[in-house]
């Protein structure tokens, strides 16, 4: 088995240097920085940037406490200092990661253009997580960037992932700083900076990255480091190369199909925003359905619809493509043969989203068995909701709890037989509503209920309803009198909800 420690002697010093090795803080910081390890193509070190007054505006207590953090040092001035990138961490690397990718298709040389990798934590459970920091200021990737960020857009991450942590694997946020500086857009806005903590952050871009380069030596070294970090048991496997593709696109298919479950549109399935270890990475201008529609697109520079809603798991094979692509001359020296075992793997991935989908679904209807016509009363359901646009989530909610007064939908023909299907393939009531609610969200973060708390908190610095909408999105299965309050649908649909890249 190929461990980390695998590298030069040059790269082993450096690292010693960095901080490798574990050093005793009041921070908690646990640091194992093994991505300094790779080859110096991979990244750029970076010093730490230079800020005034940054102040902390959002901190979660409960991710410090997992990740093994002093909730109270973290705080301090130094804490806070750490979290804008103006000091470095007892025991942290401060580097920007290199990676490449294909936005909207087309193929760029990117990196963490305004990122920053603090190190790699290893919490008191003995796990690793990447404490990364976004928005900390220029890198040698930000090309025409300013490597910043601004207050909506971070506040917008930390909510959304965070909402999502209960229901599919994500990134998760640390903390929000204010920077004090003014980031010029299309006006000045509050600059920001968001610390983003994720099991790494190897993309498929990272792999498309070394390929381009056009080193095997480099590509080799990089997936044994994923395979390492991410998907062990792949090097038991004859073909390790080929196992760890195919671990990762049956991870991608569950991933996908719980967002399509949740109602989740990313809005910018770039490849250099899939990550390798199957968790959702960068919150930019993706949204929740309030309509059920599969073409729904929110993204403002999404003038196709690429990444709409019911293209999703079509994009995701056509991302993993390009990282077989990249695996090629590992998984076979004869790359016809090679092409052939990827694509069999390939192939493999609409079957997986398919069960995982209809698997998630059942559950939904509170189908505890699976039969044959399951799919039909699946699809003949979306179909009823499209057709006679009914709330995605708040339709499972009222089959939940019985609503059927909530909508013109449940009073047609075409859904009372619908419903005589669904009742006769139910089991008891009781045991289908259990699964039902747990199966649900209560709530998911309303396009405009986060575009509220987001307008108090960066015009007012009123953080109040912000706090207030992640208290009650904590426990999203919970049906708490708390989260009712939050569930409603917009007013009117008449304007199109619309996002903007994060920038
Ligand atoms: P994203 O759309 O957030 O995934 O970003 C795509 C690429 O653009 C990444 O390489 C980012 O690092 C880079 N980028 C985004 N915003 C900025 C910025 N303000 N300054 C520099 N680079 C940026
Ligand atoms: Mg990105």
């Amino acid at each position: 088995m190929v461990q980390y420690g695998q590298q030069n002697s040059a790269n082993l010093a450096r690292n010693t240097m960095l901080g490798r090795f574990v050093m005793q803080n009041d921070f908690g910081f646990n640091f194992d920085n093994t991505y300094a390890t790779l080859p110096e193509s991979f990244f750029s070190l970076l010093g730490p940037s230079s800020l005034t007054s940054p102040e902390l505006v959002l901190f979660n207590d409960e991710l410090a406490h997992f990740l093994g953090l002093s909730t109270e040092a973290m705080r301090s001035e130094d804490g806070i200092a750490f979290l804008a990138g103006t000091k470095v961490p007892p025991g942290g690397v401060l580097l920007a990661q290199a990676y490449a990718g294909h936005q909207f298709s087309h193929f760029t040389m990117l990196g963490d253009g305004r990122a920053l990798l603090l190190g790699e934590q290893i919490t008191p459970s003995g796990e690793r997580y990447d404490i990364q920091l976004k928005g900390s200021g220029r890198t040698p990737y930000s090309r025409g960037g300013d490597g910043k960020a601004t207050l909506g857009p971070m506040l917008r991450e930390y909510i959304i992932s965070e909402a999502m942590a209960d229901i599919f694997p994500t990134t998760r946020s640390l903390a929000v700083i204010t920077t004090g500086e003014e980031v010029a857009r299309e006006t000045l806005l509050p600059g920001a900076v968001l610390t983003r903590v994720a099991k790494s952050h190897l993309r498929v871009g990272t792999f498309q990255f070394a390929a381009g380069r056009g080193r095997d030596q480099e590509l080799k070294t990089l997936a044994d480091y994923a395979i390492n970090r991410h998907y062990p048991e792949a090097f038991q496997d004859a073909n390790p190369y080929l196992s760890f593709y195919r671990a990762v696109v049956h991870t991608q298919a569950s991933l996908i199909a719980q967002w399509m479950l949740i109602g989740f549109v990313h809005g910018v399935m770039n490849t250099d925003n899939m990550a390798i270890s199957g968790e959702t990475i960068d919150y930019g201008p993706c949204a929740f359905l309030d309509i059920y529609d599969p073409s729904t697109v929110y993204s403002s520079i999404d003038h196709y619809g690429r990444y709409a809603y019911g293209n999703q798991p079509k994009i995701a094979a056509w991302n993993l493509a390009r990282f077989a692509e990249t695996l090629l001359p590992l998984i076979d020296s004869d790359q016809e043969k090679a092409r052939d075992l990827a694509t069999i793997e390939l192939e493999s991935f609409s079957g997986k989203y398919d069960q995982h989908f209809l698997a998630g679904m059942r559950k939904k209807l509170g189908l505890k068995d699976s039969h044959e016509e399951d799919a039909a009363l699946i699809h003949d359901l979306l179909e009823l909701m499209r057709e006679h646009k009914a709330d995605y989530t708040n339709t499972f909610l009222d089959l939940t709890f019985q609503r059927f007064d909530e909508h013109d939908l449940y009073r047609l023909e075409g859904f009372a037989s619908w419903r005589e299907r669904w009742e006769k393939r139910r089991g008891t009531w009781e045991e289908a509503q259990a699964l039902m609610k747990r199966s649900n969200p209560a709530l998911i973060p309303r396009n405009h209920r986060v575009e509220e708390v987001l307008r108090a908190a960066v015009q007012e610095r009123d953080y109040k309803p912000l706090k207030k909408l992640l208290s009650a999105l904590k426990e999203p299965f919970a049906h708490s009198p708390e989260q009712a309050e939050f569930a409603s649908p917009p007013e009117s649909n008449d304007i199109p909800y619309r996002t903007f890249c994060g920038t």
